[in-house]
């Protein structure tokens, strides 16, 4: 059985990858870093996703000898430079505090009209071995940033990004839903072939 480790404590991300892996016909053993508690996080010290991603996965399959999958998202606003982009979780200042992130880009965004609110989740996937082989894949999601948050779903800046062509924001679609269409699930199918044929 191949054994592999996600590089995250997010109970919702190991969920779909298994079923992103699960649906590919891959077996495998999937643990989540809480399998291995004395393994630091590492510090996020890359510019880009790609390269968070990478230094996460790297951390992990170094310590554990286990393939590493790690993944690093953000949303990037078009009129803002792709900002907050690598500073997404932290926007506000504070790590993690998704209502003030969210109320401080709203706030910035105030006086742009809405042909101007385009933005994108992207995320980066990187899948690196014990022998030094890496790779990354990436997902986005295009959509534009309504004026106030709707729906109840998901986290992070969802209530605010309406995908192109949906009528609703992330928040308000089921989560099959958003994984069908989100960065993260793109970037989770794109590994699908390069797992294939890096360890089966
Ligand atoms: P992480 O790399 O998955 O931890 O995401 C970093 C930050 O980007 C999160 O704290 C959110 O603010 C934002 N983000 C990433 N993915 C999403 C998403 O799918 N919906 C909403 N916000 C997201």
């Amino acid at each position: 059985m191949t054994r592999l480790i996600l590089a995250t404590r997010n109970a919702g991300k190991i969920t779909e990858l298994k079923a992103i892996l699960v649906a590919a016909g891959l077996p495998y053993y999937l643990a989540g870093a809480e399998e291995f508690p004395d393994v630091p996080d590492v510090k996020e010290t890359g510019v880009t996703f790609a390269e968070n991603a990478l230094l996460k996965a790297r951390a992990l399959a170094t310590a554990t000898g286990w393939p590493a999958v790690a993944d690093d998202s953000g949303l990037c606003v078009d009129v803002l430079g792709g900002a907050p982009g690598i500073f997404s979780a932290r926007w506000s200042g504070t790590h993690g505090d998704d209502t003030a992130n969210l109320n401080l880009l709203l706030a910035q965004l105030a006086d742009i009209a809405p042909p101007h609110r385009t933005a994108h989740f992207a995320c980066a996937a990187a899948l690196a071995l014990p022998d030094g082989t890496e790779h990354v894949v990436e997902g986005r999601l295009d959509g534009t940033l309504r004026p106030t948050p709707a729906g109840t779903g998901g986290f992070g800046y969802d209530p605010i990004l309406q995908p192109d062509g949906e009528t609703r924001t992330c928040a308000e679609l089921t989560a099959d839903e958003k994984n069908a269409i989100s960065h993260r699930g793109k970037a989770f199918r794109a590994l699908v072939p390069v797992l294939r044929e890096t360890l089966y």
